[in-house]
């Protein structure tokens, strides 16, 4: 693989540059920073996205004929590089990296034409309800109930940890139309518009202190028929094909050598007495084995994109395989973050979101924020399906 830029490709990372510089606004940068969770906060992910796609640039992996850029991979890695050195605020969660790619695959004309608009314009926000209370990792052992009366499903139930429904206009979700035979053969996929009558939202705070998550209750919701995605019984398929763009379906070495060189910058502080972390022969090594995992990753992550960009879906192997190692790295950086701040990162600030505090030294914001960021941290290895199930899913794929 032949990884040096030509000078067209050393040309548009320049543009892209340009682009950023111009366009970030220190308050933006600011407030990725201080976000503790994995996703920006929606106001401020939702006016970047509507500046990034004035330049027509909000879906990289799209295809060009449902509003993506036409980039090459390389374009795409630039790009993505790019976007998460300058601390870029993450919104390209639900809407654009997962639903869209079922709705480009699975939906009808219609549905296309509806939806792949609003979502590249932000006017219509995702969140994706597959678990519920006791269906977790055996997501196929699910009971919210849909049964169709006429051209509506009625749907009864609840769905939790969906994160960010209560800023969502709409939810995606698996429900259960049959109850005999394989119970993964009686799961329909779902499009649902959560202003309908009978919906509940009730907040989950994480363990990092922010509402990102909720529960999610459903009395007799009525959906018309036109929002189910592909055939009645069909949702297992579609279901696991959403997967693997979610564990695996886009790049995010960019965001792990973003903040591997913030904590380069946090090991390079001298203390009071003039000595820095990153000095110290443990702490330094730590550092460069995390730096080799990163190179690591990104071969694996553009060997992957290759097939994407080609039409293709990552594949389970490797999907399951980057996401073990994205969340075991983003794990490992938080995790020497806190060390190298030492006691002083314990303190814990209640406040969120943590941008709405007054301004205060970078020094001591990353000491407000690291400890929240390494507990938020912790659920990489959770939500997308659990490390110890991407190894079952490698497992069955090779040994099979
Ligand atoms: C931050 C975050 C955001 C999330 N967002 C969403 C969302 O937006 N929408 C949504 O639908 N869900 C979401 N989830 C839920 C997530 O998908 C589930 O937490 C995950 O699938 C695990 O399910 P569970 O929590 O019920 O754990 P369980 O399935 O109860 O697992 C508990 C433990 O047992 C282990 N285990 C279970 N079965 C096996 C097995 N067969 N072999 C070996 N070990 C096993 C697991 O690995 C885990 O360690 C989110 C979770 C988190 C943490």
């Amino acid at each position: 693989m032949d990884l040096t830029l030509t000078p067209a490709e050393a040309a548009f990372r320049t543009e892209i540059r340009q682009f950023l510089d111009s366009e970030l606004t220190a308050d933006v940068r600011r407030a990725s920073r201080l976000n503790t969770s994995f996703l920006a906060e929606p106001e401020i992910g939702l006016a970047w996205q509507s500046k990034v796609n004035q330049r027509g640039w909000v879906a990289p992996s799209w295809p060009e004929e449902f509003g993506g850029p036409g980039w090459s991979l390389a374009q795409r890695y630039i790009f993505d590089q790019e976007c998460e050195m300058a601390d870029e605020p993450h919104f390209r969660g639900a809407s654009i990296k997962m639903i869209a790619p079922v709705l480009m695959r699975y939906g009808t004309p219609e549905q296309q034409d509806h939806y792949l608009p609003r979502i590249l314009s932000g006017e219509h926000f995702w969140s994706q309800g597959y678990s519920e209370p006791g269906s977790g990792s055996d997501l196929a052992s699910l009971k919210c109930k849909a049964v169709r009366e006429g051209d509506e499903y009625v749907i009864n139930g609840s769905k939790i940890w969906s994160t960010l429904a209560h800023r969502s206009t709409h939810m995606f979700a698996l429900v259960r139309t049959n109850s005999e035979g394989r119970k993964q053969q009686g799961i329909t996929f779902i499009l649902i518009d959560l202003s309908l009558p009978g919906i509940e939202i009730a907040p989950i705070t994480s363990i990092c202190g922010t509402h990102e998550f909720n529960q999610v209750f459903f009395d007799n919701v009525r959906v018309p028929v036109a929002e189910r995605i592909g055939e009645e019984g069909q949702g297992w398929e579609i279901a696991k094909y959403l997967l693997e763009f979610e564990r695996g379906g886009s790049f995010a070495g960019g965001l792990l050598r973003a903040m591997h060189c913030r904590l380069l910058r946090i090991a390079s502080r001298p203390a009071t007495d003039g000595t820095r972390p990153i000095d110290d022969p443990l702490i330094a090594a730590r550092f460069a084995e995390i730096a080799t995992d990163i190179d690591a990753n990104d071969m694996l992550e553009l060997s992957s994109m290759s097939k994407v960009q080609s039409g293709g879906n990552p594949g389970p192997v490797p999907s399951s395989t980057m996401k073990i190692e994205r969340s075991r790295i983003r794990q490992s950086i938080t995790e020497l973050t806190v060390t190298v701040l030492g006691p002083a990162a314990l303190e814990w600030e209640p406040q969120r979101p943590l941008y709405d505090l007054p301004e205060t030294s970078e020094a001591e914001e990353d000491i407000r924020a690291a400890a929240a960021i390494y507990f938020n941290t912790r659920s990489q290895s959770i939500f997308g399906g659990t490390n110890e199930i991407q190894l079952e899913i490698i497992a069955r794929a090779l040994f099979s």
